[in-house]
């Protein structure tokens, strides 16, 4: 999508810090770290958020969740002692980027309920 700053990530035409890649996905360095490990695993495909998903998104959000998540929460150190996945959905779920993104957070404890 032209005006997508993730699609532009995906397509290497903006610089991103990648930590994982492969046919249907990519996850880099978030700009804004909030915590010590903060990475967004995302669809290369343009998909607006959770609420975009159709029937054909199926095999790389369980992709994401099956094969990605541990695989970088282990390369990145936070499998131990855990890590949080979030995907902010819509303006009250805090959604600044239009492109659903999985933010993968650890290195720290985390608070809940989350601001
Ligand atoms: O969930 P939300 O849509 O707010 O998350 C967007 C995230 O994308 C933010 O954490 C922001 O720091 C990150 N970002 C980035 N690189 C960009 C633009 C936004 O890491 N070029």
């Amino acid at each position: 999508m032209a005006d997508c700053i993730f699609c532009k990530i995906a397509a290497k035409e903006i610089p991103s810090t990648p930590v994982y890649e492969d046919d249907t996905v990519i996850a880099f360095k978030d700009l804004e770290p909030q915590a010590p490990v903060h990475v967004l695993i995302i669809p290369k495909k343009h998909i607006r958020s959770l609420l975009g998903l159709t029937e054909e998104d199926k095999a790389v959000i369980a992709h994401i969740h099956v094969d990605v998540v541990g695989r970088l929460a282990r390369e990145l150190g936070i499998a131990e002692k855990g890590f949080r996945l979030v995907a902010n959905t819509g303006e009250e779920g805090g959604q600044t980027v239009g492109h659903l993104h999985f933010h993968l957070l650890g290195g720290r404890s985390m608070a809940w309920p989350p601001g």
